[in-house]
């Protein structure tokens, strides 16, 4: 597994180094929205544990990132009159990952309507 970077642009977020739009935040996770969103209402749950993905996730971070994934579905679905929601988490390069610190996309979805590219 490679090594944690510091340096990535979520723990650049989270250490306030670099602005974001801000959601939520609580003790252990951050919910942004996403600068280049797939689709209306694209948020981002970012647990502020040093992880580069699931695998090397400790379980307990994981058990309370994903009760804000729940709440930020439940909150967006009802804010964008969403359909349903597609919550979606990439691991590595070769797994879609293109930011190497933990996060899950919560994005809202209409029947009908493709992911924006
Ligand atoms: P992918 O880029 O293939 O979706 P990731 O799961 O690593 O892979 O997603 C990183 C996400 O972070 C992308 O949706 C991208 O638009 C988003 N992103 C990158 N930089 C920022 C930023 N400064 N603020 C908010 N979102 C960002």
């Amino acid at each position: 597994m490679t090594a944690y970077d510091t340096d990535n642009i979520f723990a650049r977020i989270l250490r306030g180094e670099i602005p974001s739009h801000t959601v939520h935040e609580d003790e252990d996770t951050l919910v942004i929205m996403d600068v280049m969103p797939q689709a209306d209402g694209h948020a981002l749950v970012i647990p502020k544990s040093a992880s580069r993905n699931l695998l090397d996730a400790e379980p307990m971070a994981l058990g309370a990132a994903i009760a804000v994934v729940q709440r930020v579905a439940l909150a967006s679905k009802a804010a964008f009159a969403a359909d349903g929601i597609s919550v979606m988490q990439f691991n590595e390069a070769a797994g879609g990952q293109s930011v190497f610190h933990l996060h899950f996309h919560v994005i809202p979805r209409h029947d009908g309507t493709p992911l924006r590219a």
